[in-house]
């Protein structure tokens, strides 16, 4: 623990580590922090944290932190600090050049899932209403992308349908490509505390994550598949459900369109989509599957939360919308306990996403095509908008590459590091020629930026982060920015500075912008935050209170849909050079790419990423445990120490990416979801060999 001293006074604010939002009261000295102590009143949380959140805030003080804007022509120039000013004034010339030069689609933006709803309102709008076009998309695009895809699609909404107390009243928990006791500690926590009081539990996963067995919780089912199967083991259950009658009849035909669900039961009951069909290609006994099925139909309320294990694969959208197909034919929709639940990993992916962070819909997930929509904007922004969806992030890089493309501003994003093809980012950000990083450490991205804005930390701040139940959490600032300048004040000085007549004194007025214009935010300002503490959206003229539980009467779409999911095999193969399939995750004490963690105490605690490799596979390769090993690919290569364990299959292993020298994103694949373009981190075909071998 650092302990700097007695405090003084304390702020609530909300953490800005992973999804579940929990409420810490900052107990501060003057403008130190002395230590952050969970709120016993934030509602996501209900006075619990893990170690994160408690200590991983230390990184707002450390040395690392860039606290003044640079500038450079080349980027093999050394970085020149230059006042705020003049950074704004040379960004806003440069961006009206390359528009000049080679037309208005030639620059575009990137929001952070990191930074406030309202901070990511004002980036989509820079780009939207002062770029002219729509090339805006955000991190998420590498995550949750097809959540928001499967989810609108299936249900009308892109977001998960409960509250985090829903799981008090569970029955039985599909829990699929996630690992919450290291993502999600404290939803974890309440999610085990169910399991001990007696639902049940069904882990999808190629790896035995704690949960399948841990103090007094034993999963009934742990169904081992092979990485890259989701669809087909989702589809096989859906085969028993609909063969065995175990399906809601009553459910179906009162909220989803029975001809619909017809064509789909008709395709899942295919023989080739049976569990002894399926065994042989994804590795789970037909037996399981069969229980599993027969369990989450008959057990109860039935609950599905999911990851990235779902979502970042060349099928992330399929799976998704398979997953609604389940929780639809159980009738597991519309109730306290039930429901489907993407455990969102950053603070505010949500948010991001809900504030128009994609280049095809404005915010509130409207398709920037309907003229209706847009007009709500064009009217309030004195604009007229570009009815075109924009460039996507792997697009702006293919653009930039064929000279198309030509500057960037990033809002808290190490793209380079974060997104896939580590070659062809690195090729787009050197082709462009005004590169804007906007962030707190000079990271790898920054190599290849020509202006660096110095961010603030969510210490630095005012405004909101929305967490994966919908719950809009205030963030509250509880030291003066170390920078000079929050982040919405960067994107507004930055707006102005290009001609924009904007004007905002405070965050407050921007979530006014945005419950003016985004239906399902009408009803919220600071002041209901204030007296509620936070609310979930919807929050509007119908639901004043907010909405803990989504698709009570009827899905958002009117009709939930059935959609048919075919599996489809991803295109990265095994072979003979390369036997084994590498996925990958994250531990307690480490978060994503460890730009924060590892600058606070808890570095110490995990120090370098591991391989995980099954014994069979450690001995016919002669390596012993704690071995530097050689970790290849079609795509590249890397060095990590290996640990044996049974917690992997034969065949797969895992590790995770929190250390830059890890260089996972060097190792897997360019495929990508279909729908989405998330990437396939999930499904990589490796060889590890002794680091002297071969
Ligand atoms: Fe922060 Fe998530 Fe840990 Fe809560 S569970 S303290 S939000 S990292």
């Amino acid at each position: 623990v650092i302990e700097i001293g007695q405090p003084e006074h304390s702020v609530v604010t909300t953490c800005a580590y992973c999804g579940v939002g929990c409420s810490f009261k900052a107990e501060m000295r003057g403008q130190e922090v002395v230590r952050m102590v969970p709120w016993k009143d934030g509602k996501a949380n209900r006075g619990h944290s893990c170690v994160k959140g408690r200590f991983a805030w230390g990184y707002a003080t450390h040395k690392d932190r860039i606290l003044n804007p640079m500038v450079r022509e080349k980027i093999t120039d050394p970085w020149r600090e230059v006042g705020w000013d003049e950074a704004f004034a040379h960004v806003a010339k440069e961006f009206r050049r390359l528009q000049f030069q080679y037309g208005k689609g030639a620059i575009g933006g990137i929001t952070s899932s990191r930074c406030t709803n309202e901070e990511t309102f004002l980036v989509q709008k820079l780009v939207r209403a002062g770029f002219g076009n729509n090339n805006v998309d955000t991190c998420a695009r590498v995550c949750h992308s097809p959540t928001g895809y499967g989810l609108g699609k299936a249900f009308g909404t892109s977001a998960g349908t409960q509250d985090f107390d829903s799981v008090e009243h569970t029955d039985v928990v599909i829990l699929i490509g996630a690992n919450p006791t290291d993502g999600h500690p404290v939803f974890a926590s309440r999610l085990k505390k169910r399991l001990r009081q007696g639902a049940k539990l069904i882990v999808i996963d190629p790896r035995r994550i704690d949960l399948v067995r841990s103090a007094h919780i034993e999963a009934s089912h742990h169904l081992p598949l092979k990485p890259g199967t989701n669809v087909a083991v989702l589809t096989a259950l859906a085969h028993v459900i609909v063969t065995e009658d175990l399906f809601d009849e009553a459910f179906i035909r009162e909220r989803c369109d029975w001809s619909e669900f017809e064509d789909w039961a008709s395709f899942v009951a295919d023989p080739a989509n049976s569990p002894e069909a399926t065994e042989a290609f994804t590795g789970v006994p037909a037996s399981e599957l069969r229980g599993a099925a027969r369990l989450y139909a008959r057990g109860g309320n039935g609950a599905i939360y999911y990851g990235l294990g779902v979502t970042e694969h060349s099928q992330g959208s399929t799976t998704v919308m398979a997953i609604a197909n389940l929780a639809m034919a159980t009738g597991n929709i519309g109730r306290p306990g039930v429901g489907v639940n993407p455990l969102r990993g950053q603070n505010n992916v949500q948010g991001a996403c809900d504030m128009g962070s994609f280049p095809h819909e404005l915010p509130g997930y409207r398709h920037i095509s309907g003229s209706d929509v847009r007009d709500v904007f064009e009217k309030l922004w004195g604009v007229e908008l570009n009815p075109e969806p924009g460039l996507r992030i792997p697009n702006m890089l293919d653009a930039a590459v064929d000279g198309s493309f030509r500057g960037i501003y990033i809002q808290g994003e190490d793209i380079l590091q974060s997104d896939p093809d580590t070659k062809h980012v690195k090729a787009g950000l050197e082709a462009m020629e005004c590169v804007v990083v906007h962030d707190l450490f000079l990271n790898e991205t920054a190599n290849c930026a020509h202006v660096f804005l110095p961010g603030s930390t969510f210490l630095e701040k005012d405004g909101t982060f929305t967490n994966a139940e919908r719950r809009i959490n205030r963030v509250r600032k509880v030291m003066t920015p170390k920078n000079g300048l929050s982040d919405w004040e960067v994107t507004l000085k930055l707006a102005q500075a290009m001609g924009l007549g904007w004007s905002y004194d405070h965050p407050s007025q921007i979530m006014d912008e945005i419950a003016l214009t985004t239906p399902s935010f009408a009803s919220v300002s600071y002041k209901l935050l204030e007296e509620k503490g936070s609310v979930q959206w919807p929050c509007n003229e119908a639901r004043p209170e907010g909405t803990p539980v989504m698709h009570l009467d009827g899905f958002v779409r009117g009709r939930g849909k059935f959609i048919r999911t075919e599996y489809v095999a991803t295109d990265e193969r095994t072979g003979p050079r390369f036997p084994l399939l590498l996925t990958t995750g994250r531990i307690l004490s480490q978060y994503n790419v460890g730009a924060q963690t590892r600058r606070t105490e808890n570095v110490a605690w995990h120090a370098e990423d591991l391989l995980e490799i099954h014994p069979h596979d450690a001995e016919q390769r002669g390596i012993r445990d704690g071995d530097l090993v050689k970790l290849a690919s079609r795509s590249g290569e890397t060095a990590l120490r290996a640990k044996i364990t049974e917690r992997v299959a034969p065949g797969v292993v895992y590790t995770t990416f929190h250390h830059p020298g890890t260089q996972a994103n060097v190792i897997t694949t360019d495929f990508t979801d279909w729908a989405t373009n998330c990437p396939e981190y999930k499904v990589t075909a490796v060889q590890v060999s002794p680091s002297n071998g071969p």
